[in-house]
């Protein structure tokens, strides 16, 4: 299948250009790492809160620092990010033409900054406007005021809008993606067309030059303090983004578990295994049992059976009585005449109608 499709995907643009099979997993194995971070953080948050719940009130912001780390490293290593690097994929500039540069060389510098910005800020800023919405919409919902001022008016427009906004986001990239199958295209994402780059696959001579740079990293002797303090933070700096990078090669395919295991689809499937039978409801919900003591008209009284006198409603049932008749009744059987609920005097509640 695999063969077949890099056989169908081969372009004009030569045989070092990526299947559209290798370029979307490389996308979908970064977008796996953040959801599973997410219950990782969720899960330490939720057992002890006032030692982990500062991971989940600043993940995005600490996962934004460690992927800024990390693909700073890989494509100043290796001319791609961490999942390109992972696919044997690297990044060349457009336009370089038969003379490509080798991956250890890293990208030029326009090329690298574009790169690395629309690697990391633009996913962090996609994640950041769909929670934005979602809190908006929640607050949209419970609002029982009619839009009054005009950012309200503005925030509806814009939760009206969003929708086909993302739509047109999402169909930029499926676009993309067709053109990039039929051959018509260089990039298989829109981001790799602004950033002035295309993927293509890496060479045994890209290999060699990785496996030889990685090899030279040793430490050269410093002098002075101050490029012992920058070497020494730069090696901390490395050492961080190395164990970052390791962590995640390791990682990555129990992180991939670790989202299926999480998707929404899956938890039905999950929950439906290993939860425990629904009990069924109490007896004396039946409404067949319950109409017969109540009146036919709304405004009677159940057990005076006249128009109620100021009704009271018990928080234990929701049902509506006179206050003398259901004060009386609870004092002496400490339950609800409807359901049988056990009810305590606390439990009346006198309400006030706008009509009274
Ligand atoms: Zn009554």
């Amino acid at each position: 299948m695999a063969e077949l499709g890099a056989h169908l995907t081969a372009a004009p643009a030569g045989d070092d250009r990526p299947s559209i099979f290798e370029a979307v997993a490389q996308d979908s194995l970064m977008a796996a790492v953040k959801p599973a971070l997410q219950h990782l953080a969720k899960v330490l948050a939720e057992s002890n809160p006032a030692r982990y719940g500062f991971l989940w009130r600043w993940l995005d912001e600490i996962y934004i620092l460690l992927d800024l780390l990390l693909q700073q490293q890989y494509l100043a290593r290796c001319s791609a990010s961490f999942s390109e690097n992972f696919y044997g994929l690297k990044r060349v500039a457009i336009g370089d033409g038969k003379q490509q540069a080798l991956a250890s060389a890293g990208l030029p510098k326009q090329q690298h900054w574009k790169s690395l910005l629309l690697l990391v800020l633009v996913p962090y800023l996609k994640g950041k406007l769909e929670k934005l919405v979602s809190s908006l919409r929640e607050e949209d919902e419970y609002s029982i005021h009619p839009p009054s001022s005009s950012w309200k008016r503005f925030y509806r427009a814009f939760l009206a809008a969003y929708p086909f906004v993302n739509m047109a986001w999402e169909g930029w990239f499926l676009i993309q993606q067709l053109c990039y199958i039929l051959g018509k295209a260089q990039h298989h994402s829109p981001m790799l067309r602004l950033a002035g780059v295309r993927l293509v696959r890496l060479t045994a001579d890209d290999i060699q030059a990785l496996e030889k740079k990685f090899a030279a990293a040793a430490p050269s002797q410093a002098h002075s303090i101050k490029t012992q303090v920058q070497s020494a933070m730069k090696k901390a700096l490395d050492g961080i983004a190395f164990s970052l990078s390791t962590g995640l090669s390791v990682g990555v395919f129990f992180l991939q578990f670790l989202d299926w295991w999480y998707s929404s689809e899956n938890q039905e499937t999950i929950k439906s295994l290993t939860a425990l039978p629904t009990p069924p409801p109490p007896v004396h919900l039946d409404h067949g049992v319950d109409s017969a003591l109540l009146p036919k008209l709304k405004t009677m009284c159940p057990l005076c059976r006249k128009i109620r006198a100021n009704a009271t409603v018990l928080s234990t049932s929701g049902y509506v009585f006179c206050y003398r008749c259901v004060y009386n009744y609870v004092k002496t059987h400490q339950r609800c005449p409807i359901t049988g609920y056990a009810t305590e005097l606390q439990h009346l509640v006198k309400l006030y109608s706008p009509e009274s």
